[in-house]
């Protein structure tokens, strides 16, 4: 059981002109295997950050993260990362981004090709894997960073408003296809929405963030 523990989080920005932000405040919460959390806060409320600190991409100042046995200290393999946006190499075809992880791994070129296939199926994409990243629509290229993260095989999705950049119908879709993809993997996933209809829809379990300092305002069991 891979329980994910946040005990006690912090996090102060330090400004160049000497000021500071206090992004979060003593943040602690456990979220069980396979669950879908989401994060609904306002702009600035620190879901950005917690997520990196998850991801392991910041370092809080106060507290600890683990993930079953190992404390979070850096980025690793057990996790990965959706970003709102724009973060596919877009010097890539669509199948040498969602293979960019299981190649770097080492693993053989048929493994790695076959990982690939079957996630362009997952996600809908066959049959647009020699595609350039510029030549699809941005719901496409979310589909591709969905199916480039589940490549890695992390034991933890983080989402930053994977859905944000879209248009409503196209948005509602991918909805699905989160929820889907949830329930086929057994994954667990955090996902960050400012829409309220969203962090329903897809949550289990839903956190209200609140600004200045960035903290949990309320809990709810869906
Ligand atoms: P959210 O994702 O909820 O919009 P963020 O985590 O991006 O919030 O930001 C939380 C607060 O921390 C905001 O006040 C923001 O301005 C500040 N902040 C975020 N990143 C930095 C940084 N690198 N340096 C200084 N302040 C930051
Ligand atoms: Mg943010």
């Amino acid at each position: 059981m891979q329980e994910l523990a946040i005990k006690n989080v912090g996090m102060i920005y330090k400004l160049p002109n000497g000021g500071s932000v206090e992004a979060l405040r003593d943040v602690s919460f456990t979220l069980g295997e396979g669950r879908i959390l989401t994060l609904l806060g306002p702009s600035g409320c620190g879901k950005t950050t917690l997520l990196n600190i998850l991801a392991g991409f910041l370092a809080p100042t106060s507290g600890q993260v683990t993930l079953g046995d190992k404390v979070i200290t850096g980025p690793g393999q057990d996790r990965g990362m959706v970003f709102q946006q724009g973060a596919l190499f877009e010097w890539l075809s669509v199948e040498k981004n969602i293979g960019f992880g299981p190649r770097m791994n080492g693993r053989p070129a048929s493994e790695t090709k076959k990982v690939v296939n079957d996630l362009l199926g997952t996600v809908g994409l066959s049959g647009f894997g020699e595609k350039a990243v510029y030549e699809l629509s941005g719901g496409m290229q979310q589909r591709v960073a969905l199916a480039r993260c589940l490549a890695n095989d992390p034991e933890l999705i983080l989402m930053d408003e994977p859905l944000g950049a879209l248009d409503a119908l196209t948005r509602e879709k991918m909805q699905g296809l989160i929820l889907k993809l949830w329930k086929e993997t057994g994954k667990t996933i955090i996902l960050v929405t400012h829409s309220v209809e969203e962090a329903l829809f897809l949550g289990d379990k839903l956190f209200v963030m609140a600004p200045r300092p960035g903290r949990i305002h309320s809990i709810y069991d869906l």
